[in-house]
């Protein structure tokens, strides 16, 4: 039997690097081998941007661009847009009766976001239980595989515990999902200090101009105490070093210019004016391709559409296994209901 593969992104702004090799590289590399879904989470996008809705609308587009330009298939990858398949938000209803508050709030994801967003005493009860929403979306396409980045494994952890709870309550029915975790788990951003992620300001957009990307590399934070050009310089820690390490594909030249910056002799505008040219090696082709496809809006909608609607047709199968199972058939005959209380 075929495995599944469900991942997804929140529409909140156009996908960065930490997305290229958190998640979506890997997706692109397995989309033959699985059946593969990616869900664009709009829903869960509103549960911290109530407030705006037309922009989540669009950044839909900017995603979908991002995922074909990127590599995926649309032939061989179903596309899903959350909204689109109302059923998922039907079972996460249902799984919120399997969770305590007092675990949400447990959650270490949760709370890091909650201290980043300043909600102060004002969190919404959407963006507290995401979580569940997210595993509704995982255990309806009972996917096997979830490519993620290291901030969701504590999703996956919790999609699993739901999984459990549903399946010994009401029959075995659910998928238990395993999380991939790629070797570049969390790239900061170019603060150098947080993940790199859509709401901090500190990425690099997959669909950047070479300008933007060559001025964001230049203002990227290296080793402090590397103040002159001849003195020796600290690699670990130095975000331009974990960019290298994350996208150079020549590891020899990669060591020979780790050897240089530590015997002293090699300065920063030097190394990342390399990092500038190995970016660009990755995000010129991707930047192309973008460009075309943005030519043909008819055809994103199509891919949208289309995706979507299999998806939905899934889902469907999957949520009334989920009603029959419990009980949330009103007009199913009692002896059915006699038979399996006992
Ligand atoms: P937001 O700030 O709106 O939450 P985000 O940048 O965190 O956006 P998400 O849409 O939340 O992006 O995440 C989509 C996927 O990309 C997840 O699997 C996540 O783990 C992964 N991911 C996001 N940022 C990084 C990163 N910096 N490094 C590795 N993986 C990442
Ligand atoms: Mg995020």
């Amino acid at each position: 039997m075929r495995r599944t593969i469900l991942t997804g992104d929140r529409p909140t702004g156009p996908l960065h690097l930490g997305h290229y090799a958190g998640s979506l590289l890997a997706r692109v590399e397995l989309q033959q081998a699985y059946d593969t879904y990616l869900l664009i989470a709009d829903l869960q996008a509103l549960t911290d941007h109530a407030d705006q809705p037309e922009q989540i609308h669009l950044n839909i587009r900017e995603v979908v661009l991002d995922y074909l330009a990127a590599g995926i298939d649309p032939a061989v990858a179903t596309i899903v847009v959350q909204s689109g398949i109302p059923e998922l938000a039907e079972l996460t209803g249902y799984l919120l009766n399997l969770v305590s508050v007092a675990r949400l709030e447990r959650n270490p994801t949760i709370k890091e976001e909650i201290r980043q967003k300043g909600f102060g005493g004002e969190i919404p009860a959407g963006f507290l239980v995401y979580p569940v929403s997210q595993a509704a979306d995982i255990a309806a396409f009972k996917a096997h595989l979830v490519p993620v980045g290291a901030d969701q494994l504590p999703m996956i952890e919790q999609t699993v515990e739901l999984v459990r709870r549903f399946n010994r309550l009401y029959g075995a029915l659910l998928v238990e999902p395993e999380a991939l975790v790629s070797r570049v788990s969390r790239l900061p951003g170019i603060d150098g200090r947080s993940k790199m992620s859509k709401s901090l300001g500190n990425a690099i957009h997959l669909s950047d101009s070479p300008d933007v990307v060559s001025h964001k590399v230049m203002r990227m934070y290296t080793d402090p105490r590397h103040a002159r050009i001849d003195e020796p310089g600290e690699v670990e820690g130095n975000v331009v070093f974990t960019y290298l390490d994350a996208f150079e594909t020549d590891a020899g030249a990669l060591d020979t210019l780790k050897a240089r910056y530590r015997a002293g002799g090699l300065g920063d505008v030097a190394v990342k004016h390399h990092l500038i040219e190995v970016l660009e090696g990755l995000l010129a082709p991707i930047r192309r391709r973008r460009q075309e496809l943005a030519r043909d809006p008819d055809f994103v909608m199509r891919v949208l559409r289309e995706g979507t609607e299999r998806g939905r047709a899934l889902v469907r199968r999957t949520v009334s296994e989920v009603r029959y199972a419990m009980h949330l058939e009103y007009d199913m005959p009692y002896d059915r209901t006699t038979r399996l209380t006992g």
